[in-house]
C-alpha cells in the first residue's frame, strides 16, 4: 500500500512514461507495484557491495513473496566497476544462470550501480526491464532519472553507453542513512544545480535551510523537487538534442576538473566548483551583473571544497575540456547563466576568459577555504 506520505513524480515519455516513487520505507511497496505493473518475475538483483554490508536483511526479505526466480548479484563499490569487465561478469551471471527476456534487473546502488546495469539490461538481449532503486542522494536526484546508462573506458567518463528508461524508480530516503556524509555532500552539488535552473523559491529554500537539508522531511522535499524538474526537463527532451543540456550546467568544467585530478574528486564536488567556474565565466562573458555574480556565488561557496580544487594546471583543464566529447566545431560549449532559471547553451568564450574565470574559481575556493568560520 502507497501511505499519505509517498510522493510519486511521473517521466513522461510516451509509451516510456515510468513513475518515480519517494518516500521513508517506500520499498516495501515495490513488490505489489511489480505485480500491479505486471513486470517479470524472474529476477536479478544487483547490489552495490556496501548498500548490501548494510540492507541485505530488508532486501533479501523483500521479493521472497513474489519471485520466480531470483539472484542477488552484488557489485563490487567504486567507480571502478563501471567497467567492461564487470559488465562481461555480469552478462556472464545472467548466461550461467539461464537469464532470458523475460528477466527484470533491479539495480540498488548509487550512480555507478545505475549507469553500469542499466547499460547491462539496456543490452542484454537487445533489452530487459529495469528498475531503480538509488541509494545515494546524488543518484537519487540526478542519475537515475533520465534513461542515461554507460561504462567508463580507458580514461573516458561514460563514453560508451545507451539511453535506456527504467519501469520505475523507487528513491527510499531510509537508505541515506548510512550514506558517508562526504557522499551527501557530493550529491549536494546537483541539488544546487537544480537550483539555479529553476527559480528563486528552490534557490531561497535550499539557501536558507542549508545547515538542516539532510533533516529526514527536508531531502525528501529536495529530491522530490529536484525529480520534478529533471522529469520535466527530460519529457521535452530525452535524447539530449537541446533543452536537456541545461543539465550540463557546470558540468563542461567539472568533467574537466575531475579528470585533470585523475577522478580522484567526487562528482558532486567537481560540479560545485565547475558551476563556481560557470558563474564566473558567465560574468566575464558580461552575461550575468557583478552583483547577482556575488549573490549566486554564496549558494555554492557554502560547501568547502578539497584544497587541490584551488590548485589545479589552467593550461590542462583548457585542453580538456577542448576535447571533452561536447564540444564541436573546436569550441567549447559552454553552459552559462544570466539568471536563476535563464540558462544560455552553447556559448562561447575565448582562452583570455576561460582563463580569467577560472584563476577567479581558484582564488575564490582558496578564500573560502581560509575563511574564518
Ligand atoms: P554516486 O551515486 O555518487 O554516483 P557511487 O555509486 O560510487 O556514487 O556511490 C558512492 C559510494 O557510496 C560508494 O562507495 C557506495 O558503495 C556507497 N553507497 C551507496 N549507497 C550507500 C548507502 N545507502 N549507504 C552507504 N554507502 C552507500
Ligand atoms: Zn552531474
Amino acid at each position: 500500500m502507497i501511505s499519505l506520505s509517498t510522493k510519486k513524480v511521473l517521466v513522461p515519455l510516451k509509451e516510456n512514461s515510468y513513475q518515480v516513487f519517494i518516500g521513508s520505507s517506500i520499498l516495501s511497496i515495490l513488490p505489489d507495484e511489480i505485480k500491479r505493473r505486471n513486470l517479470n518475475k524472474n529476477l536479478i538483483i544487483a547490489v552495490d557491495g556496501n548498500v548490501w554490508y548494510y540492507h541485505q536483511e530488508k532486501i533479501k526479505n523483500l521479493f521472497t513473496q513474489i519471485a520466480c526466480k531470483i539472484f542477488f548479484y552484488i557489485v563490487p563499490p567504486g567507480e571502478k566497476s563501471k567497467s567492461y569487465l564487470e559488465l562481461n561478469e555480469f552478462y556472464t551471471h545472467l548466461l550461467n544462470n539461464g537469464f532470458g527476456r523475460d528477466t527484470l534487473i533491479i539495480g540498488i546502488g548509487g550512480g555507478v550501480i545505475g549507469d553500469l546495469i542499466g547499460f547491462a539490461t539496456a543490452t542484454f538481449m537487445r533489452g530487459v526491464q529495469l528498475v531503480h532503486i538509488p541509494t545515494t542522494l546524488l543518484a537519487s536526484v540526478d542519475s537515475s532519472i533520465g534513461g542515461k546508462t554507460g561504462i567508463n573506458f580507458g580514461k573516458r567518463k561514460n563514453i560508451i553507453g545507451a539511453f535506456y528508461q527504467p519501469k520505475a524508480v523507487f528513491i527510499d530516503t531510509d537508505f541515506l542513512d548510512t550514506l558517508p556524509l562526504e557522499e551527501k555532500i557530493s550529491g549536494l552539488g546537483e541539488v544546487i544545480k537544480y537550483a539555479f535552473l529553476s527559480d528563486y523559491d528552490l534557490f531561497n529554500f535550499v539557501e536558507k535551510k542549508f545547515n538542516s537539508l539532510f533533516d529526514k522531511k527536508i531531502i525528501q522535499e529536495i529530491i522530490l523537487k529536484s525529480v520534478s524538474i529533471k522529469a520535466a526537463i527530460v519529457a521535452q527532451d530525452e535524447k539530449e538534442s537541446s533543452l536537456r543540456k541545461i543539465l550540463n550546467f557546470g558540468h563542461t568544467f567539472a568533467h574537466a576538473f575531475e579528470s585533470e585530478m585523475n577522478f580522484r574528486v567526487k562528482h558532486g564536488e567537481a560540479v560545485v566548483a565547475g558551476m563556481i567556474a560557470a558563474l564566473f565565466l558567465s560574468n566575464e562573458l558580461n552575461l550575468l551583473s557583478n552583483q547577482n555574480l556575488e549573490k549566486f556565488l554564496s549558494l555554492p561557496l557554502k560547501i568547502k571544497l578539497p584544497l587541490k580544487f584551488a590548485s589545479m594546471n589552467k593550461g590542462n583543464i583548457y585542453d580538456i575540456m577542448h576535447s571533452d566529447k561536447k564540444s564541436s566545431s573546436g569550441k567549447i560549449n559552454f553552459v552559462l547563466i544570466s539568471d536563476i532559471g535563464n540558462i544560455l547553451l552553447d556559448v562561447h568564450a575565448n582562452k583570455k576568459e576561460i582563463f580569467n574565470a577560472l584563476q577567479k574559481t581558484e582564488d575564490a575556493i582558496h578564500k573560502n577555504l581560509i575563511k574564518p568560520l
